[in-house]
């Protein structure tokens, strides 16, 4: 690997100041030339517990304070890392690969999230039941949970982390969050931004390092209450598994295989153009990316054929050069994983009709790029059906009818999203009704809203965040009685 000039960190944000970690250093590779630019030393057992120590330190001046007033807080910080986005998104862009203008939609779409919550501060209410018996009466208090752990991917930075950060916040808790090994950089100067903007001293801390090493002691750390989780399946389980001494609260956002119907009476061109967004933004890389495509028989060819244009004219480069639609791959590893899918796939079958490779241009040879792919009609228990693809390669199969494609869709150890493309209403809720899937979608493709509430089915997890039903997996909550006397 080429090495440029490194610039190298203290690893941590603890208690509002930079913290020197005692671990190796790890190296931020750009994956659009893979050349490392940056070493992380990584957090050892010590330095977790040094930030869990000022997440709980934190904890009873931070609750203590009126949920307004928390949101308050909360919201000048958020404006101030608002200020600074011109400085966020080209290192975004340089640790993850994405581009610029995804980077952009990306830390928007953060701080919108904190703000979201920041507004639902001003609006929670409780549940209060006059008269259980006479001249009694009853409420339910919510507190906090304590520490919260934190654990985001690589794929999607911040707004993974400020899906946690915001209701965990709002609702009184400290937060110690652990990016990825290989995206630690804008989590950092997030962390900064925040408390430059006012956020308290302890009450949101990161640390940097191995899943394994690092994310493992912020799991098992005996202070810590919940652990948020968000990235693949057979780790997700592992945490759940070591979470489990201590009877630690849960949220696991894992993965995913979202299948996407189009039936017969779809606007076919807006679907083809969902299909080719759903399934190349960000590279692929996203749990709720569009991964199955079924689409009846009858209109098969033109979709497919639509589907296929669309892959061949994306302008795949650089994400730091203007005009380009998509990105590399995250790393190496990840590259080699999806082609291995690819190629495993189109030996048991199927017709590749575009990419399968490195795209051509020399310029990107350094880099972790793989075209946009597209396979057509491989068996329904090759890897692509059965596997999460977390890249740029899309399956399609033709179907004859809803039934088939229903029973396809939902033969998946996953269930996080789903979309249905169709102009008969009884068809779209027949299809949201019966797809087992967190999400359903119709007519329309893989945006996540605030308002509502995000989480999967099946193995693609356990809990919910967005909407005012994260603040039920950040609280506890305590039934009171009002005697009569
Ligand atoms: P991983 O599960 O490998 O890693 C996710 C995070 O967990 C990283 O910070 C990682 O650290 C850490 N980690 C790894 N091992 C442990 C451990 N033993 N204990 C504690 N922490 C650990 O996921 P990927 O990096 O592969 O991310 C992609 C996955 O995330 C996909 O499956 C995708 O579908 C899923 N995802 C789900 C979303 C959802 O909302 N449902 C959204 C986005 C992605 P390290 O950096 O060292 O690996």
């Amino acid at each position: 690997m080429t090495t440029e000039t490194m610039t190298t960190y203290a690893g941590s944000f603890i208690a509002g100041e930079e913290h020197h970690n005692t671990g190796d250093p790890l190296e931020v590779v750009n994956p659009a030339d893979g050349k490392a630019f940056a070493e992380v030393p990584s957090a050892t057992e010590s330095d977790v517990d040094a930030a869990v120590q000022a997440a709980a330190g934190a904890l009873s001046a931070w609750s203590e304070l009126a949920v307004s007033k928390r949101g308050e807080v909360l919201g000048r910080a958020a404006h101030h890392v608002e200020e600074h986005l011109d400085e966020l998104i080209p290192l975004l862009t340089r640790e993850q690969g994405k581009t610029l203008r995804d980077s952009k939609i990306e830390l928007t779409k953060a701080i919108d999230t904190l703000l979201h919550y920041v507004g639902l501060s001003k609006a929670l209410r409780g549940v209060h039941t006059p008269n259980l018996d006479p001249g009694v009466e009853g409420y339910v208090l919510r507190r906090p949970i304590g520490v919260v752990g934190a654990i985001v991917p690589w794929n999607f930075p911040t707004t993974l982390l400020c899906n946690k950060l915001a209701p965990a916040l709002v609702a009184g808790n400290t937060v110690v969050a652990k990016p990825a090994a290989t995206t630690p950089l804008t989590t950092l100067r997030f962390a900064e931004l925040l408390s430059e903007g006012g956020l308290p001293n302890g009450v949101f801390n990161v640390i940097t390092g191995r899943g394994s090493e690092a994310g493992e002691a912020l799991v098992t750390h005996p202070l810590t209450r919940k652990i948020a989780f968000t990235g693949s399946t057979p780790v997700g389980e592992r945490i759940m598994a070591q979470a489990a001494r201590g009877t630690k609260r849960m949220t696991l956002e894992l993965g995913g295989s979202d299948p996407m119907i189009i039936c017969d009476d779809a606007d076919i061109a807006a679907a083809a153009s969902a299909a080719s967004m759903g399934r190349f933004y960000n590279c692929g890389q996203a749990c709720l990316a569009i991964k199955r495509v079924y689409v009846f028989e009858s209109v098969a060819d033109e979709v497919i054929d639509a589907i296929v244009e669309k892959a061949k004219r994306l302008k795949v480069g650089r994400g730091d050069v203007k005009g380009t639609q998509m990105g590399p791959m995250h790393t190496d590893a990840q590259r080699a994983e999806v082609a291995g899918q690819v190629s495993r796939t189109l030996h048991a079958g199927g017709e590749l009709r575009t990419g399968g490779g490195p795209p051509d241009d020399p310029d990107l040879a350094d880099g972790f790029f793989y075209a946009p792919t597209v396979v057509v009609d491989p068996p329904h228990d090759s890897p692509m059906a059965t596997e999460e693809v977390f890249g740029p390669a899309l399956p399609i199969w033709r179907v004859s009818d809803l039934d088939e494609a229903i029973a396809h869709a939902n033969a998946s150890p996953f269930g996080l999203g789903s979309s249905v493309w169709t102009k008969d209403l009884r068809r779209a809720r027949e299809a949201a009704t019966r797809i087992e899937a967190g999400y359903t979608w119709i007519n329309s493709r893989t945006k996540v809203y605030d308002e509502l509430p995000f989480g999967g089915w099946k193995s693609s997890g356990y809990g919910k965040e967005h909407g005012e039903e994260a603040f039920d997996f950040y609280t506890e909550t305590k039934s009171v009685v009002l005697g009569a006397g």
